[in-house]
């Protein structure tokens, strides 16, 4: 695929996980900057990765292995934006710049699911500290009626990502050419087109491998999900079972009825 413009982006999610994507909006749209060819490579891409994950996704005979099998998703996307920028491109992203932490952030299941695992490696005490937290943070977003007003990610410690390592994929690929955009909320930032629809191939093809296979895949709103699942013990079983998990409604309170701890 030729090096596209850059394009823009309004919050941290992707074609796969969110309605709302500039690079699948710049293909539909009439004035795209993709020509057929480009839109038929990334159409081509995502359907390369969907035979392989589908593959290897249909071998995997276990859960953990289900689950763990988005690494290679977040590997793949890693590895796309370290070439982008091998090759030239410089990001106007510093270490300890957050502000793309406090725009809604959407993750696959299986993302949640290992974050959670993560998580649930903490002592009793801190965990229900840790729940008590999100359960705010969920509120408090819920209720925000601006940028301006959402609380910043649950993970986000001292402006640094304190899950890095486990982080989703959409935030693997968040970067930005104009920091004082983002620190004002712009629709507008300026990003690396290019990066994207290799990032997005990746991810749609992933998503459409576990879908194929009956595993819920839409994209869920990270705070949230990661409460579903420390909130319901049987939760990624069910998932791994084919039910829809996370489909409730967003005011449902995620606690109802299960563990309380
Ligand atoms: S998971 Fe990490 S990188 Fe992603 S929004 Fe939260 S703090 Fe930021």
């Amino acid at each position: 695929m030729t090096a596209p413009p850059p394009t823009t982006r309004a919050h941290r999610s992707c074609v796969v996980v969110a309605r709302s994507c500039p690079a699948r909006d710049r293909m539909s749209r009439p004035d795209s900057p993709l020509t057929a060819a480009e839109s038929d490579a990334f159409l081509r891409s995502v359907e390369n990765v969907h035979a392989a994950a589908f593959q290897h996704l249909s071998g995997t005979r276990d859960q953990a292995s289900v689950v763990g099998f988005v690494v290679q998703l977040q590997r793949g996307i890693d590895a796309v934006y370290q070439e982008r920028f091998r090759q030239g491109a410089k990001p106007d992203c510093q270490s300890g710049c957050s502000y793309c932490c406090h725009t809604r952030v959407e993750a696959l299941p299986v993302e949640v699911f290992r974050i959670a695992q993560h998580l649930s490696q903490r002592a009793g005490t801190q965990l229900n500290e840790f729940k008590d937290r999100l359960k705010k943070q969920v509120s408090a977003a819920d209720g925000a009626l601006s940028w301006q007003d959402r609380p910043a990610c649950i993970f986000l410690e001292d402006d640094r990502c304190s899950i890095y390592e486990i982080r989703p994929g959409v935030c693997r690929k968040a970067h930005s050419f104009d920091a004082m955009k983002c620190a004002t909320g712009s629709a507008d930032i300026p990003e690396d087109l290019g990066l994207l629809l290799d990032a997005e191939a990746l991810m749609k093809g992933t998503s459409n491998a576990y879908e194929q296979l009956g595993f819920e895949s839409a994209g869920v709103e990270l705070g949230y999900a990661v409460l579903q699942t420390l909130s319901d013990p049987t939760l990624e079983a069910r998932w791994y079972r084919g039910e829809r998990v996370f489909s409730q409604k967003a005011g449902q309170s995620p606690e109802s009825g299960r563990d309380e701890g």
